[in-house]
């Protein structure tokens, strides 16, 4: 997962600092911006967050930027190497874009391209665009249809190419982006959250499938690829600003609606906690709802140290995500001691941080902890863009619900149903691939296959060398 930003207007580049900031959430590994300068495009790179980077003050026409959550190169690489933004030459120009989530299908059309050590699948669909724009001796419109039905996967990308700012998103509209605007520029970003800044406004989403070009003649717009939907059930539960509105969805209401329908699970067992509680900051809304469908108050049970930022679930191994659990939660024991806690928290991936959640309320007194997850059970890899990219990561796909709950050390644990989570989304184009092993691309229905057979293939070496996560 990353974030990504595009900005077109007369501005000073250290404008694009602000909406990067607004995207932390997404991604905070590394930071990148790219920008048109008197001598063609300038990069600029840094590990961490944008706060991280010192942006000299000068004008530009068009700049992008990128937060960077790390889904593809390893974890080992040199953080500036793999980051975004990356710049291919083509012969009617040069090229340089940013992009959230993951082509599934990189393995299989790696001929097209001459490069052939890229370091991530963003930088070869950098090179291919620029091959592309080539073939189609130019033009923008038919190169970027080309893209999108040759390439599988997610991407919602924000692209200079010469003096234009290229804004488009795939057809299944996986992964999400906006448009906004202001006097002096428009803005393309994942979220509305970074056009909460003076003076601008947001305009509307980037439809799947749609291209949109905005240039010094104007912005053109236009659907060059239909496909059916599949917007990412994981944004709502997890992954995007709880102020957001994605298919016009709110995630903060779609968050209290799954807990509205988890408390009915919650009722249906007989469970009568003293209170509930959120694991910070996701699950917060849900855990307010429960509190109020099953009558009883919510308790900041936990404190989220607030100077621990990173988010667990981004990390980038498992020791890391052991060590800061610990010091990003603590407990208000006054609050827990001798009580019947209901803590709640967005989803189960690894089972680590719900495992040192039980601990601290235990440690500090509490009599029961009953543990719910808003999203039912994890039980297969994302291949777009979501870090749980093999099934051994999932604590869901190996243990039964029981099993997990003892490892947990819960008195209980409860998950959301699928109908409660298709009821709280209301989103007829859904993808709900890590949940029940179906996925919206052909291209991820195939990765799949290749991980059950276990079959190592040259193909699934080369995904794994290529495009596959750290481990
Ligand atoms: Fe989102 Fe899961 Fe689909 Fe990945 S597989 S895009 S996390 S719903």
């Amino acid at each position: 997962m990353c974030g990504v930003v595009g900005i077109f207007g007369h501005v000073d580049l250290r404008q694009i600092q602000l909406p990067l900031q607004l995207l932390t959430h997404r991604g905070q590994d590394a930071t990148g911006i790219a920008w048109l300068s008197n001598d063609g495009i300038k990069v600029q790179k840094c590990t961490g967050s944008i706060g991280n980077m010192q942006i000299e003050n000068q004008y530009t026409d068009v700049c992008i930027g990128s937060t960077r959550y790390p889904t593809s190169g390893s974890a080992d690489d040199d953080m500036e190497k793999v980051s975004q933004p990356f710049v291919a030459q083509s012969r009617y120009g040069q090229i340089c874009l940013t992009h959230n989530g993951n082509i599934t299908n990189v393995y299989k059309i790696t001929d097209m391209v001459n490069k052939k050590d890229f370091v991530t699948d963003t930088e070869f669909i950098t090179y291919l665009i620029a091959r592309m724009l080539d073939d189609n001796n130019g033009d923008i419109q038919s190169t970027i249809r080309q893209f999108m039905n040759t390439v599988d996967g997610s991407y919602s990308i924000t692209c200079i190419l010469n003096d234009k700012l290229l804004v488009f998103r795939d057809p299944n509209g996986l992964r999400p982006l906006f448009l906004g605007g202001s006097q002096s520029h428009f803005m393309a970003s994942s979220e509305p959250i970074s056009m909460h800044l003076p003076d601008m406004e947001f305009v509307r989403e980037v439809e799947p499938g749609e291209l949109v070009i905005i240039s010094k003649d104007g912005v053109e717009a236009d659907i060059l690829v239909e496909k059916k939907h599949a917007h990412c059930m994981f944004e709502f539960v997890y992954f995007a600003h709880p102020s957001s509105t994605f298919a016009g969805k709110n995630v903060y209401e779609a968050r209290m609606k799954l807990g509205g329908n988890l408390a009915k699970e919650i009722i249906k067992k007989g469970i009568v906690p003293d209170f509930v509680a959120a694991v910070p900051e996701t699950s917060r809304p849900a855990a307010i709802k429960m509190a109020e469908v099953l009558g009883v108050p919510y308790i900041e049970a936990l404190i989220r140290n607030r100077y621990a930022d990173s988010r667990t679930f981004i990390m980038k191994d498992q020791k890391t995500r052991h060590t800061y659990t610990y010091i990003k939660y603590t407990a208000n024991e006054h609050m827990i001691k001798g009580k019947s806690v209901l803590i709640v928290d967005d989803s189960i991936v690894r089972g680590i941080t719900a495992q040192r959640i039980v601990d601290i309320l235990r440690k500090h007194g509490a009599k029961e902890v009953h543990f719910a997850s808003t999203c039912p059970p994890l039980i297969s890899p994302c291949y777009y863009g979501i870090d749980f990219a093999t099934r051994g990561e999932l604590i869901a796909n190996e243990k039964t619900i029981d099993d997990i709950r003892k490892s947990i050390n819960a008195d209980s644990l409860t998950y959301q149903t699928m109908e409660g989570l298709r009821d709280a989304l209301q989103l007829k184009g859904l993808c709900t691939a890590c949940l029940t092993g179906e996925y919206p691309t052909p291209f991820g229905q195939e990765l799949v296959k290749l991980a059950e057979s276990n079959i190592v293939s040259d193909d699934a070496r080369h995904y794994q060398q290529i495009v596959n996560r750290h481990k």
